[in-house]
């Protein structure tokens, strides 16, 4: 039974980093370099686990999946990371002292570690199935030259033999399984993430007509004044005609300059911004948006309310909140809007609406995907909108009532300007 124990616990050494890395890391750590260094770290640690506690097998044969580790490190995050976990394996034999076991973990290192460096880049750009079968092979071929190794070092013999082969089935099986489950997450991972942006796009053809509408008023406001100032006898109020001219120009500049903030490609980066600067333009693209409802925003937005984020990002998910509390509202109401520093280290940003509301059941299915009650609703903006405020380190609460209205709140850690 322990042996199995043994066995299980190898292969949860190999899982929990990865799945780390897909919930906690990858949300929470910002920079390419960094996660690198961590996941470097933690496959360190996993190996130092591994190698500590192996399989025991009949008498004095140890069994450990370190390989694989290195093996993922190499191949998904480059040379020097796996350089660097291939000095941790050696020192860490060495640790244990100078015997032929530890002269064999050398050899076979430097024998394998040029091939997998060698495959490395082809590794990354082919598909899904090439991946698991070529970290499979690298894995049986490490196993192969393992055997190698230590037959010419000890001679060849059948209890040996045995125990080595197992130890390949076991780590080739592990290797394919763990491939497997990378991929698998890093694809639906990518599809989150193809999911935000299809979103994105989406509001932005919805809005294109609205907006083009919008354009077009001020320019033939615009268009009337010039044709007065024409006139050939000089009308009175020149001056003037200009002046409303110029500021319909200018507002006809910052609503496509809005549209424009927001259809940009969104780049991951991360700066200090602020919210309130942001909320306002939002406001000002939805209120184009909303026209011709009898939609009323009220804010009361504060100066100081620094947060990291990336702009785009956070753009999109206030403009899906807003613009369904304007939908919420098919006869026209008032959106209230406010943001401040809250005092406990956050923003605080409210958005209230009067509009059909919803029950206690709906607001907990919001936020999951393709959950929509409207006849042309998609179900993904407030999924999208969640995902990153989230990502921002955000926290969301929803207070509803039906007929009533709903109101929004969310809050930001403060960055201190
Ligand atoms: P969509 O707007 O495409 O339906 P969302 O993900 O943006 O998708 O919203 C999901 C659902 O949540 C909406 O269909 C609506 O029923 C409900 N909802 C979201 N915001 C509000 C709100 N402010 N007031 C009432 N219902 C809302
Ligand atoms: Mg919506």
């Amino acid at each position: 039974m322990s042996i199995v124990k043994d066995f299980l616990l190898q292969l949860t050494l190999m899982i929990i980093p990865i799945f780390s890395y897909f919930t906690i890391i990858l949300e929470k750590v910002k920079g390419d370099r960094s996660i690198k260094m961590i996941m470097t770290l933690l496959w360190g640690v996993s190996i130092l686990l591994c190698m500590s506690f192996p399989v025991e097998y009949g008498e004095g044969a140890r069994l450990d999946i370190r390989f694989i580790p290195l093996l993922f490190v190499t191949l998904y995050l480059g040379m020097w990371p796996g350089l660097f976990l291939s000095a941790l394996i050696i020192f860490y034999r060495l640790a244990s002292g100078i015997s032929m076991g530890f002269y064999s973990t050398v050899l076979v290192l430097v024998i394998t570690l040029p091939v997998i460096l060698y495959v490395q880049r082809l590794f990354l750009l082919v598909k899904k199935d090439r991946k698991v079968t070529i970290a499979a092979g690298l894995s049986f071929l490490y196993c192969l030259c393992g055997m190698t190794v230590f037959g010419i070092m000890n001679g060849f013999s059948t209890t040996v033999l045995k125990v080595q082969s197992i130890h390949l089935l076991f780590t080739v099986a592990v290797t394919w399984f763990c491939t497997v489950l990378i991929e698998k997450i890093r694809e639906t991972h990518q599809l989150r993430l193809e999911v935000q942006d299809a979103e994105k796009f989406r509001v932005i053809s919805e809005l294109t007509s609205v907006f083009a509408h919008e354009i077009r008023n001020p320019m033939q406001v615009s268009r009337g004044f010039l044709q007065l100032l024409d006139e050939p006898d000089l009308p009175q109020h020149k001056k003037e005609y200009i002046k409303v001219s110029i500021e319909e120009l200018d507002r006809a500049n910052e609503i496509i300059n809005d549209f424009l903030a927001f259809g940009k490609p969104s780049l991951n980066t991360y700066g200090n911004i602020n919210v309130g600067e942001q909320l306002k333009r939002v406001i000002t693209l939805i209120q184009t948006f909303s026209v011709n409802q009898q939609v009323e925003f009220k804010s009361d937005i504060e100066d100081d309310c620094w947060i990291e984020a990336n702009p785009q990002k956070l753009n999109q998910s206030l403009i899906n909140i807003l613009k369904n509390a304007v939908e919420s509202m098919p006869d026209g109401g008032t959106v209230w809007i406010t943001c401040h520093p809250s005092g406990d280290g956050n923003i605080t940003l409210t958005i209230k609406d009067q509009g059909i509301g919803m029950n206690p059941k709906q607001v907990d299915r919001l936020g999951s995907p393709y959950y929509s009650l409207k006849e042309k609703g998609t179900g993904l903006g407030m999924m999208v909108s969640y995902q990153i405020i989230r990502s921002f380190k955000g926290r969301i609460r929803v207070e509803s009532e039906e007929g009533v209205g709903t109101e929004f709140v969310i809050e930001f850690p403060h960055i201190e300007m």
